[in-house]
């Protein structure tokens, strides 16, 4: 089968690899489609070797299953589902408590085994799953499914767990309108009464935010904070959704958090509020403001996706390639040129 993997840091090449073979308590799953997330982008920059052997990326699966392991009760051949990506160990603390996103065993500061960052992932014809982490998608489109397990799961997260902010009167802030941020726009529309102001470096992006639901929309730069301040007669965002997280987002941020507001950072671009912004509950910050690192979400936030999805409530820009134009398609991706979510059809 085809494969897209990571051979070295910075080389990816389309291989030609095995089937994998399934373990009793696994599925085999023939992958429908497979999304691009930006943390791909990520993993292709970073520096050290992920592992020994060439690494399948791809961690927003979506198909059918093909083969079930030999004690896997309850699953059949020919079941439509995407992969949850939190490979936890379902038995510590948080995942009893439905937190399988801070599961204990990854350790205090890791993440749970994700595919495509440790084990294969999906950007293939076949990848192997444990049997536990397929969530079945009813009728739903492939290409919808596939960002549902990472864009709309970490997006419902971090807006889920801030939902006391979000109040009728309340303003909202989504900084990036990517594959998470035009997810999030939208999500917030369906879940809450708050109003939308989306901030983006690209027109297009901003254009797209519009059609999400957002009322407002704003261009990222230094004067950002100020207009966000400006809107909400000097108080600041009762919540900042920060999808792209380096230096000058942290510091929008922070600068535009309203008192007793709250930054969810979940942009992995390094920085650091506390660090590069102003210490967390320094003077800069207002009094009663909170921040908290989101990590992707709980199996209950990807069910509620799903079910936002399939209610038609939610519905993700996508750009479809082919498996073999990955290279184009991330290329496209880090230049600011993909609108939405770009998927990869195997
Ligand atoms: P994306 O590339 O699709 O979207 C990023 C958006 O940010 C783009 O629209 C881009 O124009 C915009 N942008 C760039 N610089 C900006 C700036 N200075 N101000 C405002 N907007 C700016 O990326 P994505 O797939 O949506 O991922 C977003 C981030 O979230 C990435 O860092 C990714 O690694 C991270 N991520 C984190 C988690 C988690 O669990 N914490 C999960 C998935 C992705
Ligand atoms: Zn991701």
């Amino acid at each position: 089968m085809r494969a897209l993997q990571l051979t070295d840091p910075g080389v990816l090449e389309i291989r030609e690899v095995p089937v994998p073979e399934i373990g009793p308590s696994d599925l085999l799953i023939r992958v429908g489609a497979a999304g691009i997330c930006h943390s791909d982008l990520h993993l292709l920059h970073f520096p050290v070797k992920m592992r020994e052997e060439p690494l399948t990326l791809g961690h927003e699966i979506a198909g059918t299953i093909e083969a079930v392991g030999s004690e896997v009760d309850g699953r059949h051949a020919g079941e439509r589902g995407i992969i949850y990506l939190c490979w936890s160990c379902g038995v510590c603390r948080e995942c009893v408590s439905g937190n399988e996103n801070v599961c204990m065993a990854a350790g205090r500061t890791a993440m749970p085994p994700c595919p495509g960052l440790g084990p294969d992932g999906g950007m293939a014809e076949y990848v192997r799953v444990p049997a536990r982490s397929f969530v079945p998608i009813g009728d739903l489109d492939f290409q919808q499914a596939a960002p549902m397990a990472d864009a709309a799961l970490t997006s419902y997260h971090a807006i889920r767990g801030a939902m006391e902010h979000l109040r009728p009167g309340s303003t909202a802030v989504v900084i990036g309108i990517g594959g998470l941020g035009h997810v999030a726009v939208q999500i917030l529309r369906a879940v809450s009464a708050t109003r939308v102001v989306a901030v983006d470096v690209g027109a297009a992006q901003l254009d797209l935010a519009k059609r999400c639901g957002a009322e407002i929309a704003l261009e990222s730069g230094p004067a950002t904070s100020r207009q966000i301040l400006d809107l909400t007669e000097g108080r600041g965002a009762d919540a900042v959704f920060d999808f792209v997280g380096i230096d000058a987002t942290a510091r929008m941020s922070v600068e535009s958090v309203a008192p007793n507001g709250t930054y969810r950072m979940v942009g992995l671009g390094g920085g650091v509020p506390g660090v590069t912004a102003e210490p967390a509950g320094g003077p800069g910050w207002p009094w009663g403001a909170s921040v908290r690192k989101s990590y992707g979400g709980t199996r209950s936030d990807l069910i509620d996706s799903i079910a936002l999805a399939r209610s038609g409530r939610l519905t993700v820009e996508v750009d479809p390639f082919d498996l073999a134009d990955a290279r184009t398609a991330l290329d496209r991706l880090e230049a600011g040129q993909i609108r939405g979510r770009a998927v990869l059809l195997p």
